[in-house]
C-alpha cells in the first residue's frame, strides 16, 4: 500500500470523523429523535400552560373594566335622576341655589351647576365647594365655550334628554388644570317653562366617585382618546411587569368616552401558576426519565458488543477446531455442529441439525447398539466423561473410527438441556500406530536375526556334541554289526546305540528349533500366559549362551502363580534380550557369574488388578550413571557389536502392556531390570502357550549348571 500523499491525509482524516460521526447518528437517532419530540411537546406545553394563564389575567381585568363601565353608567344615571329632581322642586330662582350647592356637595365629582333659561342665559349658578374655581376668560357669547354649550344643548333638545359635550381641557389657578365634560339637561322638556340645567363633570372626579376603591387598588383606570392619550387616571399599576389592558366604549348621548384599565401580573414569569409550575415539574421529571434510559440504553449497547465480540470470538474459535463439536438436545437431536465436525462426517449443516435418531453417520451395521447405548445415556445415567471409542460412517459410506468427549449441557437457567459432544477423528492416530506397530515389528525382526546371527557360533558349538555323539554311537554300530562272529547280546548294544543316537539328534533339532521358533515369531494375539511357560520358551536360548559365558542360570517362578495377560512374543523377546544383556555384562567379571529369572506377585492396592513382576538379575558390572542416561535411546551402545536397539524396543514391549520396565542396582553387584504384568482375568483364561517340546521349568529352582 503506497503512503497518503500530503494532500490526501485531511481528506481521509474528513471521512474518517464523518464516518464516526455517522456511525454516532445511527445509532443515536432514535434517542436524539425522541429527545426533540418530547422537548416539543414540554416546550408546547409550558406555551399552552403560559398563554391560558395570560388569557386567565386578561378575562379578570376585561370583567374588571365591564364593572367600571356600568358602575360609570349607573353612577351617571343616578346623576341625571338628581338634576331631574332638582329641576322639576325648585323652580325659584333664589330656592334653587342652597339645592343645588346640597347637590354638589353629595356629587364630589361635579364641578359647577348652572340653571339656564330656554335661550341659554344663565339664571343661577353653584361652585363645589371642593374645587377651586376654573380661571376662564373665555366667557364670551362667540367664544368656544359658549359654543359647546350650545351645541350640546341643542343635542339636548334633539335627543329630548340629557346630552353630553365632548371632553375639554379646563385651567385652575396655579397652573393644574383638569379634563371636564359637560352635561345639558333641559328643564321641563314640551313645557311652558323651558330652560336648562348645565353640569360640568370632572372626569378625574367621576373616576373617582363613581367606581369603588377595589377597581384602583390593584390597576390604573383611565378615561382615553381614541388615539389612546389619557384624559384623566386613577390609580396606578402595582407590578409593573407585563401590562395588561382592557378597553371599553362608554357610549354617552352626544359623545364617547374610552375606558381603559391597565394591570400587571399578579405573580412573576418563572413560575406563573400552579398548572405551569406542575408541567414544568412533570418536564423535569420526563427529562430525567430520559436521562435515566439513555444511560440505561448506552449500558445495554456496551453489553450488546461485549456480548457481539464473545460471540465473535466463540465462533472463531468452533471454527478453527479441529475437534468435532455436536450438541444434542434430551431427546438425541442433533441441536449443534461445528464445521469440524460437518467436514469430518461429510454432511452439511442444515443436514444434521433437527435430525433425531439413528443419526446419519451411525453405520447402518452398528445403529441398533448405538441406539442402546443412547437409551441409556438419555434414560438420565451420567454419560462417561471420559472419551468412548466408536466408528462413524461418512456420507459416501466409509468408516472411521472416533473418540467422543460428552458431557452434559448446562443452560443459563442451570438445567441440563442436552449433551455436548467433541468428537476426534482418530483415522489419522490408528494409521500412525499401525505404521510404527508395524516398524516395531520390523525393528523387532532385526534384532531378532542379530541375535540369531551371534548365536550361530553358539550353535555350531553347541551343535558339536550332540554330532560327535551321534558319530560315534553311529561307528560303534557298525563296528559291533561288521564283527564276524557277533557276540550275544550284539543286537541289544547296537539297539543301545541306536536309541543314543535317536536321543542326541533330537538334542540337536531342539536347538536348531529354539533359534528357528525365534526368528519366525510374529506378532501374536494377546491371551492368558503362565509365567513358567514364557520362561521356558527362552530357556534353551538363555542357556546356550550361559554355557559359553559360565554363567549360571537361576530361575524361581512358584507353579502357583496365575496366568498374565500378554502377547507371548513381545514379553519372550524382553526376556531373551535382558537375560543376555546381563550375560553379556558377566563376561569380564571374575566373581561368579549368576543369572537370576525370578517372578512373584507384587503387592497391589485393595481393588486393583494383581501384577507379577519379572525380574532378570545380574552379578556384573553395574550401570554407570551416564550410561544410565541413555539407556533407552535407540541406537545407544557401550558394545564394540552392540546394535543398541534391545533395550529401547524391550520399553516399546512393556510400555504396550502397560507396564514400565524399570533398572536398579543388584546386591551385592550388578543390576537387575525388572516389569510388571496385570494378571489375566478369570474368565478369559486361556491355556498357556507353551512350546510342548521346552522343557517345564518349576519352583523352587530348575537350575541349569554350567555348560560343558
Ligand atoms: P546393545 O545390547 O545392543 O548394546 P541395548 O539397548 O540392549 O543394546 O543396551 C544398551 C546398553 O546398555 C548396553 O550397551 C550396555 O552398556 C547397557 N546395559 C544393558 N544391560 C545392562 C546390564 N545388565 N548391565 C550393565 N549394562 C547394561
Amino acid at each position: 500500500m503506497s503512503a497518503a500523499s500530503p494532500a490526501e491525509r485531511p481528506a481521509r482524516g474528513l471521512r474518517a470523523r464523518l464516518a464516526t460521526l455517522a456511525a454516532l447518528w445511527r445509532r443515536w437517532r432514535l434517542w436524539a429523535v425522541l429527545g426533540l419530540v418530547v422537548a416539543g411537546l414540554l416546550g408546547v406545553l409550558i406555551w399552552l400552560a403560559r398563554n391560558h394563564e395570560i388569557d386567565e389575567v386578561q378575562r379578570a381585568l376585561d370583567r374588571e373594566s365591564n364593572g367600571a363601565a356600568l358602575a360609570l353608567r349607573q353612577g351617571l344615571a343616578r346623576r341625571q335622576q338628581d338634576l331631574h329632581g332638582l329641576a322639576t322642586t325648585q323652580t325659584r330662582v333664589d330656592a334653587w341655589a342652597p339645592a343645588a350647592l346640597a347637590l354638589l356637595d353629595r356629587h364630589r365629582d361635579w364641578l359647577r351647576l348652572e340653571w339656564r333659561d330656554a335661550s341659554l342665559h344663565l339664571l343661577a349658578a353653584a361652585d363645589s365647594p371642593y374645587y377651586p374655581p376654573f380661571v376662564t376668560d373665555d366667557t364670551g357669547p362667540q367664544s368656544q365655550q359658549a359654543q359647546r354649550i350650545r351645541e350640546t344643548c341643542a343635542n339636548a333638545q334633539r335627543f329630548d334628554g340629557a346630552a353630553y359635550s365632548d371632553s375639554h381641557f379646563v385651567q385652575r389657578p396655579g397652573g393644574v388644570g383638569e379634563e371636564v365634560m359637560q352635561l345639558c339637561q333641559p328643564i321641563g322638556a314640551g313645557t311652558r317653562r323651558g330652560g336648562f340645567l348645565l353640569v360640568t363633570y370632572s372626569l378625574g372626579g367621576m373616576l373617582e366617585a363613581m367606581l369603588a376603591p377595589t377597581y384602583t387598588q390593584r390597576q390604573s383606570v383611565a378615561f382615553t382618546e381614541l388615539d389612546g392619550t389619557r384624559l384623566a387616571i386613577q390609580g396606578t399599576v402595582r407590578r409593573p411587569g407585563r401590562l395588561f389592558t382592557s378597553q371599553q366604549v362608554l357610549d354617552l348621548p352626544g359623545t364617547t368616552l374610552m375606558l381603559r384599565l391597565d394591570g400587571g401580573r399578579q405573580a412573576p414569569d418563572t413560575l406563573p401558576n400552579v398548572m405551569t409550575a406542575l408541567v414544568t415539574g412533570l418536564s423535569i421529571a420526563l427529562i430525567t426519565v430520559l436521562l435515566l434510559l439513555a444511560r440505561d440504553f448506552r449500558r445495554r449497547q456496551q453489553a450488546e458488543a461485549e456480548l457481539a465480540e464473545a460471540l465473535a470470538f466463540r465462533k472463531a474459535m468452533e471454527n478453527s477446531l479441529v475437534t468435532g463439536l455436536r450438541a444434542r438436545d434430551l431427546h438425541g437431536r442433533i441441536t449443534y455442529v461445528n464445521p469440524a465436525f460437518c467436514d469430518m462426517v461429510g454432511f452439511a449443516p442444515q443436514e444434521l441439525i433437527g435430525h433425531a435418531l439413528p443419526a446419519p453417520y451411525w453405520p447402518p451395521e452398528h445403529a441398533q447398539e448405538y441406539g442402546e447405548r443412547q437409551a441409556v445415556r438419555l434414560s438420565g445415567t451420567a454419560p462417561p466423561r471420559e472419551g468412548l471409542e466408536s466408528l462413524f460412517m461418512r456420507k459416501d459410506g466409509t468408516r472411521f473410527p472416533v473418540l467422543i468427549i460428552e458431557a452434559p449441557l448446562i443452560g443459563a437457567a442451570g438445567k441440563q438441556t442436552g449433551w455436548m459432544g467433541a468428537v476426534l477423528d482418530l483415522t489419522a492416530q490408528r494409521r500412525a500406530e499401525e505404521h510404527s506397530r508395524a516398524s516395531q515389528d520390523r525393528l523387532a525382526a532385526s534384532a531378532r536375526l542379530a541375535t540369531v546371527g551371534e548365536m550361530a557360533s553358539l550353535m555350531s558349538h553347541e551343535l558339536n556334541q550332540p554330532l560327535a555323539a551321534i558319530s560315534s554311537y553311529a561307528s560303534g554300530s557298525l563296528n559291533l554289526l561288521d564283527g564276524e562272529a557277533a557276540p550275544t547280546g550284539t543286537m541289544a548294544d547296537v539297539r543301545v546305540a541306536l536309541a543314543r543316537i535317536a536321543e542326541q539328534a533330537g538334542r540337536a533339532g531342539k536347538v536348531i528349533n529354539s533359534v528357528h521358533d525365534l526368528v519366525r515369531r510374529r506378532a501374536s494375539q494377546r491371551h492368558a500366559v503362565a509365567p513358567a511357560a514364557l520362561l521356558d520358551a527362552v530357556l534353551p536360548l538363555v542357556q546356550l549362551q550361559a554355557r559359553k559365558l559360565g554363567v549360571r542360570v537361576q530361575l524361581d517362578c512358584p507353579s502357583t502363580l496365575p496366568a498374565v495377560w500378554c502377547e507371548p512374543t513381545v514379553i519372550e523377546q524382553v526376556l531373551l534380550n535382558l537375560a543376555r544383556n546381563a550375560m553379556q555384562a558377566m563376561a569380564d567379571s571374575a566373581a561368579p557369574r549368576l543369572l537370576r529369572l525370578t517372578v512373584h506377585a507384587e503387592p497391589q492396592p485393595r481393588g486393583a488388578r494383581a501384577v507379577l513382576r519379572f525380574a532378570v538379575a545380574d552379578s556384573g558390572s553395574g550401570i554407570s550413571e551416564e550410561v544410565a542416561r541413555q539407556l533407552f535411546t535407540p541406537f545407544f551402545t557401550t558394545k564394540a557389536e552392540g546394535m543398541g536397539l534391545g533395550l529401547s524396543l524391550c520399553r516399546t514391549g512393556i510400555e504396550q502392556h502397560g507396564g514400565t520396565l524399570e533398572h536398579a542396582p543388584a546386591l551385592p553387584r550388578g543390576t537387575v531390570f525388572s516389569f510388571g504384568l496385570t494378571v489375566a482375568d478369570g474368565t478369559r483364561h486361556a491355556p498357556p502357550a507353551a512350546p510342548a517340546e521346552t522343557p517345564a521349568l518349576h519352583a523352587p529352582a530348575a537350575a541349569s549348571g554350567a555348560a560343558r
